[in-house]
């Protein structure tokens, strides 16, 4: 008998005869002799719609509300499926994120997990239940209901698979696997039977939301050996593990685009030490994450003075806005101006450390093509480039030529 953790998305389970379907193929592995543990998020389109709810109303609203928002999306999917499965006499119990013991720290709208009691999860698979556990979401200490970010059910699993030392942990999703790029952009992506830990998480973290960031963080922190697969067939997905040596032959994995970042800049920065500090302690302690910083230095009649650009997620544009501005008697910045319109694309791949030239020939290829780079950064097995949001689509199908096809 093994223990297993299905994680479901949102378009698996975006409608009732989705729900169905999940609840069959549930009862199925049940009836080989499994205990399962299921994982759903909301039904597709529903957390986006709430969050529209909200922002009818204000455009900043109060993160803890949102929190108290957005987690009922996940609380009805949890009783669908729960009915879903009754209804094939398969006992099914659901578990708000609070009822499954999953702590989490404060930080509303980004809570990380701090410690998950399986107890009460363990009592009722005991019994002989389906336990189905809303992701997404966690109570905090002070007994605040929080969420884990965007994509955050595939967190829960995955935590969720530590806590209980699962035998499987599967992620069911609208796509047959993780793919050498979003199938959905580029129609030649082929489908990867495995990837590492380090290379999934550079994925996730530069725009590939077939697995959310943090997920991926915690399975290579606790070993969580897991497979991403269709909830729509049966064909193999995409195993997620620690690197094997092989893996170092392929130079680049894969390709991704991230069209969720904003560019802040602040133009004319005294250029002394410690300014920097203080913008970016600013926005650290509004829990407001940044990814590419570049700063130029200029001279204006005499006076050195730097251009500072970084980029934050979309959502949390509006708040860094305030914080810098909030910060621009002290820091005595002239102006600051944000782009919106901008895309990221990332070429990843562990083979990077053995091989030269490859963000020379990223650089050609998008040149080649007609793409204007407008900031860089690397790391061991990643290049990254922001560019033109109208160029991200044109710009990863090059780079898909030019390194997988
Ligand atoms: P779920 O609702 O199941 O969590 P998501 O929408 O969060 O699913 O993630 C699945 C989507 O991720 C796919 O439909 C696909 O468009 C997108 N995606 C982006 N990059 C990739 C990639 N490299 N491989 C597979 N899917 C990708
Ligand atoms: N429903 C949440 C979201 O849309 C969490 C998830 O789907 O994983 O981000
Ligand atoms: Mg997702």
């Amino acid at each position: 008998m093994a223990l297993i953790v299905q994680k479901y998305g949102g378009t698996s389970v975006g409608n009732t005869e989705r729900i169905r379907n999940v609840a069959k193929r549930v009862a199925a592995y049940r009836a080989d002799g499994d205990q399962v543990v299921v994982v759903v998020s909301a039904m597709s389109g529903v957390t986006d719609g709430l969050i529209r709810l909200a922002k009818e109303i204000t455009p900043l609203p109060s993160e803890r509300e949102m929190d108290v928002l957005l987690a009922t999306g996940e609380q009805q999917t949890i009783a669908l499926t729960a009915i879903a499965l009754q209804t094939l006499n398969v006992p099914a119990v659901s578990l708000t994120g609070a009822q499954a013991g999953i702590v989490t720290d404060g930080v509303h709208t980004k809570a990380k997990i701090q410690n998950i009691s399986p107890a009460e999860v363990h009592r009722l698979l005991d019994e002989g239940n389906v336990v189905i556990v809303a992701g997404f979401q966690g109570q905090s200490f002070s007994g605040q209901i929080t969420t884990l970010g965007r994509g955050g059910s595939d967190l829960t699993a995955i935590a969720l698979a530590a806590a209980l030392k699962a035998d499987l942990c599967q992620i069911y999703t609208d796509v047959d696997g993780v793919y050498t790029a979003d199938p959905r952009l580029v129609p030649n992506a082929r489908k990867l039977p495995e990837i590492s830990y380090d290379e999934m998480l550079e994925l996730a973290g530069s725009g590939a939301k077939v697995m959310q960031l943090r997920s991926v963080e915690f399975a290579k922190k606790f070993d969580v050996v897991f497979e991403v697969r269709s909830s729509l067939n049966d064909h193999p997905g995409t195993i997620v593990k620690e690197e094997t040596s092989s893996m170092e032959d392929v130079v680049v994995r894969g390709v991704s685009l991230d069209k969720n970042q904003a560019k802040l800049t602040l133009f004319g920065v005294r250029d002394e030490p410690g300014r920097a500090a203080r913008i970016f302690r600013g926005l650290a302690d509004a829990n407001i994450n940044v990814d590419m910083i570049v700063q130029n230095v200029s001279h204006e009649g005499g006076i050195r003075q730097t251009d500072i650009s970084f980029t934050v997620d979309k959502p949390d544009l509006l708040k860094a806005r305030q914080v810098i501005d909030g910060l621009k008697p002290e820091i005595g910045f002239k102006e600051s101006v944000a782009d919106e319109s901008i895309g990221k694309v990332s070429i990843v791949g562990v083979g990077m450390r053995s091989h030269s030239g490859v963000a020379a020939k990223m650089f050609d290829t998008l040149a080649q093509a007609g793409v204007n780079i407008e900031m860089i950064s690397t790391s061991e097995i990643k290049v990254s480039v922001v560019i033109a949001a109208d160029k991200g689509d044109l710009a990863m199908r090059a780079l898909h030529h030019a390194f997988l096809e």
